[in-house]
């Protein structure tokens, strides 16, 4: 066993190459995982357009990674092989920083490291990992199932928990796709009134099913006074990439309430006076870092959260991402490798 199939990237936009490696032997700190499923996330289109800056080609994208850790670097505490683990967005930091000694890790300055972008990640049979992106997967949670809420999951679950709204506020969720999807069923179970807000009346049922109390077709109704005549929102979730769609809703904020932008348009529009006449605000959320991808996925298990996922096998990566890309997979896409 010294050989592995990878996918990488040579070029901003150049195509997937399926390609053979030396398998990777972890270094100081570092755990080898042996991939069972990795996600598709749209952040990956970083690494195949070299849209994120200082990007080293070639490069392996893949930061909902899920499988087995098969080696322990030198100086490993706290992992043994043979545990099963999910690595995600955050790649590791160095734990000395300001920001590291203020535990604000995503914002290390030394060494804050993104799988799949700052070094080779999970579209691959192994990758090499710092041990400080480890999350423990529950058994409860096949590999695919887990792989999309290392990001998507991740990310709505840990925006939502800390939004400041209480159970029984409500919360509407812009967006029923990929995040979408996750973020009105981690709404519903964490006890908020759930609004699911999309253009369009088709994911009505989906959406209610999902867990929403509420469905608001933005083509049909100004979702922003319809948020009003429920009260109004204390947390509107951002998941949709489309500034003006963010600019729409606001005005359905409540009093003290906050939108939570986790899609990034390339500007957004916001009144000032809305803003201040009624102390609301607009926040931005990333990810998280690993113990809040594994708080995800046990949050996951209790409540019975579940992304909805197309697979793939890592040989059909092109037709895999471009499902993800056209907006059309409902709503996850998830490469497996066999393992
Ligand atoms: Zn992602
Ligand atoms: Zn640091």
């Amino acid at each position: 066993m010294s050989k592995m199939h990878v996918v990488q990237v040579s070029r901003p936009n150049g195509p997937f190459e399926l390609v053979e490696r030396e398998i990777p032997e972890p270094g100081p700190g570092a755990v080898r995982v042996k991939v069972q499923a990795c996600g598709i996330c749209h952040s990956d289109s970083l690494v195949k357009e070299g849209t994120f800056p200082g990007i080293q080609y070639p490069r392996v994208p893949g930061h909902e990674v899920v499988g087995l850790i098969d080696a322990l670097g030198p100086g490993v505490a706290g992992w043994r092989t043979g545990q099963r683990v999910g690595v995600g967005w955050h790649g590791g930091h160095c734990g000395y920083c300001d920001a590291c000694r203020r535990g604000e890790f995503f914002a290390c300055q030394i060494a804050a490291q993104v799988t799949g972008l700052t070094y080779d990640g999970g579209y691959a049979d192994y990758m090499v990992t710092p041990s400080s992106a480890l999350a423990r997967v529950p058994a409860e949670l096949s590999a695919v199932e887990a792989g999309p809420l290392m990001c998507a999951g991740l990310t709505t679950f840990n925006a939502l928990r800390n939004s400041g709204a209480r159970p029984g506020d409500l919360v509407a969720v812009l967006g029923v796709g990929g995040l979408g999807h996750l973020g009105v069923q981690f709404a519903a179970k964490i006890g908020f009134e759930t609004v699911a807000i999309a253009r369009g009346g088709d994911k009505e049922p989906l959406a209610r099913e999902l867990g929403a109390r509420h469905y608001i077709d933005s083509q049909a109704q100004d979702p922003a006074a319809a948020l009003l005549k429920l009260g109004g929102a204390r947390i509107i979730l951002a998941t949709v990439t489309n500034g003006a769609a963010m600019s729409a809703v606001l005005g359905g904020l409540g009093v003290h309430g906050k939108l939570m932008v986790l899609g990034a348009p390339e500007s957004l529009e916001v009144s000032p006076f809305l803003l201040i006449s009624g102390h609301r605000s607009v926040e931005g959320w990333y990810s998280g870092t690993s113990i809040d991808s594994q708080d995800t996925l046990s949050f996951s298990v209790l409540s019975g959260v579940r992304s909805m996922n197309e697979v793939f096998p890592l040989e059909r990566v092109t037709e895999a991402y471009e499902r993800m890309m056209s907006g059309k997979a409902r709503f996850r896409v998830v490469l497996t490798t066999g393992h």
